[in-house]
């Protein structure tokens, strides 16, 4: 059974049509990138998988349960628990240091924030960003940063990780470095890991390419 199933969705905003009818099977524990021209559809798709946006129509299942029939309740675990999302530039509160950064999540919910934070410890030993978690964002790299990101979205051992072309801000060995540990966790992890990228090099090294062209899934 996929984890996530979409069929026929279409996504449009006003008049505009951004997915014109995606038809995808997303598999347990695999990695897929997804790649297209600018404004092609790909942050869209993502958003909708992630339950941050709905479709105008069509169906999204996950385990095959509609996404449409979640309650507010169970769509807010959805996303905060399922789902875990890395976007190009991080979204790290100023006012917070690293590790409460990355404890976010769990604050949304009935969590045991010993072993979160053990879990956090581990991942940040793991990513070489031990040395940053007491420290406020504003005193990391770009790179560094990008990890505490990375630590964030994976603290609640999401089953899917989408990451919006989450090295869009590195440089290419930061690139290569974040993407392989992208794929080393999200196997560790049994995630599936759904990665946005202009990359063509980062893309090849891909199990699955799902190419987007104008909102539709062109066929290789
Ligand atoms: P990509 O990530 O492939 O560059 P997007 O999914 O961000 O493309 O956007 C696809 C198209 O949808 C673009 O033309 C964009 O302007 C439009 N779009 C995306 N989000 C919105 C929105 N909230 N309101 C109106 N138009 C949007
Ligand atoms: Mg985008």
């Amino acid at each position: 059974m996929a984890l996530v199933e979409l069929s026929g969705v279409k996504k449009s905003f006003g008049k505009v049509n951004v997915l014109g009818g995606i038809n995808l099977s997303l598999l347990e524990d695999r990695e897929y990138v997804i790649q297209g021209a600018s404004g092609s559809g790909k942050s869209t798709l993502l958003y909708l998988l992630g339950g941050l946006d709905k479709p105008s129509s069509g169906k999204i299942k996950i385990n095959n349960m509609d996404l449409a029939d979640f309650q507010d309740e169970e769509l807010a675990r959805y996303r905060n628990t399922f789902v875990g999302f890395v976007f190009q530039f991080h979204f790290l509160l100023s006012s917070l240091n690293c590790l409460d950064n990355a404890l976010l999540p769990s604050k949304l919910g009935d969590f045991d924030e010993g072993s979160i934070k053990k879990r956090i410890l581990e991942l940040a030993d793991f990513l070489g960003v031990d040395h940053c978690l007491q420290k406020n964002p504003f005193e990391l790299s770009g790179g560094e940063q990008q990890r505490i990101n990375i630590i964030r979205a994976l603290s609640l051992k999401p089953k899917l990780l989408l990451c919006d072309e989450p090295t869009g801000s590195l440089d290419s060995e930061n690139s290569e470095k974040v993407i392989g540990l992208l794929k080393k966790l999200s196997k560790e992890f049994g995630a599936t890991l759904v990665l946005v990228t202009h990359n063509g090099e980062i893309a090849s090294t891909f199990e699955s390419i799902i190419n987007i062209q104008d909102g539709l899934i062109r066929k290789n």
